[in-house]
This record gives structure tokens, sequence and C-alpha cells, in this order.
């Protein structure tokens, strides 16, 4: 691949909104394809083939653009060791039963709202983090001493995958004296941001931004199975992101 373009969302607050903006696609299309362009949401934007709403997604790692893809396409791009620029976005859910984080801590990650996603960005070199508000994602310079720190009390943080999987921890509060975290795939967090963009008011998101995150934390923490224990890590091979037969797509999958 030696085409090259703008990246689009890999700077500030910005984050890709594929039905909004396929700039970055045109370009691909292009090469793969010289029929006209079609319509986001509904082709394979790796190989124009016609996709269902209910679709996966594989990353340019490079740009941190996201891509609709079809089956076959986002099959290629799965295994997590191979120094690929595309990544697909792994559909599994994990939780993390015995993760520790003091309000303290949190009050250190300098996160304004109640909570945030992380996750390692492979052209930056670090972890990135971002939480919801009226203007949709927001972008945080995260305090990596802070981070680290967290990190060094929860070291099966570390199961998440680079770029495409996206820590979600919602920190201690007044009716939550623990604070909950667990793995999810990094387009389920961006489609939870836009929706909560729609209904967020005040600093704090409001009653019905409460309400949204309330039924996405119910239905994520329904499909979560505990981390592998470190030891257990050690001895399951790695080959399917998702430990799922690969041939058959999930139930239930995120956004489209
Ligand atoms: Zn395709
Ligand atoms: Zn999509």
């Amino acid at each position: 691949m030696t085409t090259s373009w703008t990246p689009n969302g890999a700077s500030g607050s910005r984050v890709k909104d594929a039905a909004n903006d396929d700039a970055p696609f045109s370009v691909l299309r292009r090469i793969t394809r010289n029929r006209p362009a079609p319509a986001v949401g509904e082709h394979c934007e790796m190989c124009a083939e016609p996709i269902s709403d209910k679709h996966q997604h594989v990353v340019d790692v490079e740009s941190r653009a996201m891509m609709c893809t079809c089956r076959p396409c986002y099959l290629l791009f799965i295994d997590r060791n191979a120094h690929l620029r595309y990544r697909s976005v792994p559909e599994r859910y994990l939780s993390f039963p015995d993760f520790e984080l003091g309000s303290g801590q949190w009050d250190e990650l300098e996160i304004p709202v109640g909570l945030a996603f992380f996750f390692h960005n492979t052209g930056m070199g670090r972890t990135i983090a971002f939480y919801p508000g009226p203007a949709g994602a927001t972008e945080s310079e995260l305090p990596l001493a802070a981070w680290e720190s967290v990190q060094a009390r929860n070291p099966e943080l570390a199961e998440a995958a680079p770029d495409t999987e996206a820590l979600l921890i919602r920190g201690p509060g007044a009716e939550r004296p623990r604070a909950e975290c667990h793995i999810v795939p990094i387009d389920a967090c961006y489609e939870l941001v836009g929706q909560l963009r729609r209904v967020w008011r005040g600093f704090d998101g409001g009653q019905e931004a409460r309400e949204q995150l309330d039924v996405f934390f119910d239905k994520v923490s329904r499909r979560s199975k505990p981390v592998p224990t470190a030891a257990a890590r050690r001895t399951t091979p790695e080959a399917n992101i998702d430990g799922t037969d690969v041939a058959a797509p999930a139930e239930g999958n995120g956004p489209a």
C-alpha cells in the first residue's frame, strides 16, 4: 500500500464518523474498484461488496479511521500479532472483577466526567483517554504517571488490544463505591459517545444521558466474561481475537 492521504480523525478531539465523512476512503475505493463510490454504510469500504446494517469494522491504525467492512475483509485483519496497518475490531467484552481504583486515583486521571475510555494508540505510542460530552468525544491529555499507577495496580489491563479495544472505566461515585472497568470494542465506544452527544445536557450529562449510560453498562455487563488471569493468558493461544468461532458472527454485535 503506497497510497497516502491526510489522516482523518488523527488530531485533537476529532473522532471518525463514518456516516458523515468518507473522504479517507475515496482513495481506497478508487484503487480497489472502478465503479462509482457506493453510499457509506451499504457497502464494504475495502472491497465495495454490499453489507447489511449490522457489520464489522476495521481500523486504519495510521489515520485512526474506522471502516465498515464485509466479513471476508474483516477476517483478513484479525491476527493481533501481525504487523498490519489495518486491524479488525474484536467482538469480545471482558470485565475485571478485581479492578481497583480509589477515588483519589480517579481524580488524578483528570477526567471531568464520571467515565472515560482509554486505548493505546500505536501511531502515537501512548494511551489516550476520551470521554463523552455535548460535542461528542473529547480527548484528554492523560497524566501518564497517574495512568501508569492504575496499570501497575491492575496488570490484567494489558489484555486490551491496541487501537481496536478500549478500557471503559466508570469512576467511583456517590451511588457507586467501586470503580468499574470493561474491555469493549472501540466501535461500541464511538457509538455510545454518538448517542450520548444527542442527549447530553449541562456539565454531567443530565438525566437522559445517565439513563442511556445505565442501559449501555447493563448490556456490557451481560456480555462480559471475566478477564483471563495472567496464568491463563500464558497458556492460551491468541489465535482468535474474540474467542469464538470466526466463521460465525456473534449475535447482537455492536454498532452498524
Ligand atoms: Zn469487503
Ligand atoms: Zn459501520
